[in-house]
């Protein structure tokens, strides 16, 4: 779990703001919007003329993450990526973000310099600013929210409401790997517990295990939108599987939808896993999670601008309310689409 287990300090050699100016002594500021960042009572932002967007989520231990297998950097990484992901299925530009965070005695200093760690580099790579957060202790576990900003312009902004019967329905990336890595992970934390000498081998399951550990959030998306002069029509992130994702589009935007099974896009190490543990790769795209891809639509007049792009699957299309959800099959059934799949699924996704 602590990857530096050379050190041990304790939280309270450093005191509340000797941690907070130890953990965000290298962070720096870099958008324009940033105006004052950390140090103040509150940080100050001007987004001039465009719209802000404002998400946040809250990660809890033993309920959001295991830190017997999530490395507290990747976790300090992730929590910034299930924010960002929201700002981009908004269509918009992340540009800052607070970190707030409860730890137990239970962790050293070292420790939660690893999460930051994970937060900083996350900072740098996607170029949105820490800009402030809180620091508190916590009587079990490790608790971390995030709170992430973003501009656009009002015309760019994108709901989930705005589809349209004839939209094409199209993902970015590909679905279900995150929660074949999670399998794979629970798998050999099981084999760990029986023999503590086993090593695991993850070779094959390198891409799974990371969509899981590290995922990476669709900045590229908004911007493609933006190159390519296509305005989505509705647009959310896929975090808790595409039943339930396609489910919210439609009842937000008041039509029905068409998904055909042999659209969805399946990374070969999903199938090949799928296989190893008898699952159906279609439930697990429908079902699994946290694969952070963007779901949105589109007007048929755009088709031309996305067709072949390799970062997009164009997976149905968008109907009346009144025709339902439907999954079209490979064999040309017709299936209603439920939350969470279409059958007992859900009973598995409780035991986690
Ligand atoms: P206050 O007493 O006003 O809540 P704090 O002492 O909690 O202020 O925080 C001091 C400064 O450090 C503030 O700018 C706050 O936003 C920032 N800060 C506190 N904790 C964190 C953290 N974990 N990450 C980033 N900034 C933090
Ligand atoms: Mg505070």
């Amino acid at each position: 779990m602590f990857d530096n287990k050379e050190s041990k300090t304790d939280l309270s050699e450093l005191g509340e703001f000797g941690l907070i100016d130890h953990l965000t002594r290298y962070l720096t500021i870099n958008q324009p919007s940033t105006k004052i960042g950390i140090g103040d009572d509150a940080a100050v932002l001007n987004f001039e003329g465009d719209q802000t967007v404002v998400t946040t989520d809250l990660l809890v231990e033993g309920v959001h993450f295991d830190l017997s297998f999530m490395p507290l950097k990747h976790l300090g990484y992730k929590a910034v990526m299930v924010n960002l992901s929201d700002v981009y299925a908004m269509n918009a530009e992340a540009t800052q973000i607070t970190v707030s965070i409860a730890a137990s005695n239970r962790f050293p200093v070292e420790a939660l310099e690893e999460l930051y760690a994970g937060i900083q580099l996350a900072a740098e790579i996607y170029k949105v600013d820490v800009v402030g957060g809180d620091t508190t202790s916590s009587t079990s576990g490790l608790m971390i929210s995030i709170t992430a900003l973003g501009k656009a312009t009002p015309e760019k902004i994108t709901t989930r409401s705005g589809a349209k019967p004839n939209d094409l329905l199209v993902v970015s990336g590909d679905l279900g790997a995150a929660y074949m890595g999670l399998q794979v992970l629970e798998r050999e934390k099981q084999v760990f517990k029986a023999n503590p000498n086993a090593q695991p081998d993850l070779d094959a399951y390198t891409y799974i295990v990371e969509r899981q550990l590290k995922p990476e959030a669709r900045k590229d998306i908004p911007e493609l939108f933006n190159a390519l002069e296509v305005q989505p029509t509705s647009m959310i992130d896929i975090s808790d599987g595409l039943s339930s994702e396609v489910i919210h589009l439609c009842k937000n935007s008041k039509v029905g939808a068409n998904i055909f099974e042999e659209k969805i896009p399946l990374d070969p190490t999903v199938i090949s896993v799928c296989e190893e543990f008898n699952i159906d790769s279609t439930m697990v795209a429908l079902s699994g999670g946290e694969d952070y891809e963007l779901l949105f639509t589109i007007d048929q007049k755009d088709y031309d601008k996305i067709k072949g792009n390799p970062h997009l699957t164009v997976i149905g299309h968008m109907t009346e309310e009144k025709e339902g959800m439907h999954l079209i099959t490979r064999a040309n059934q017709k299936l209603p689409i439920q939350s969470r799949g279409w059958n007992s699924f859900d009973d598995a996704k409780d035991e986690e």
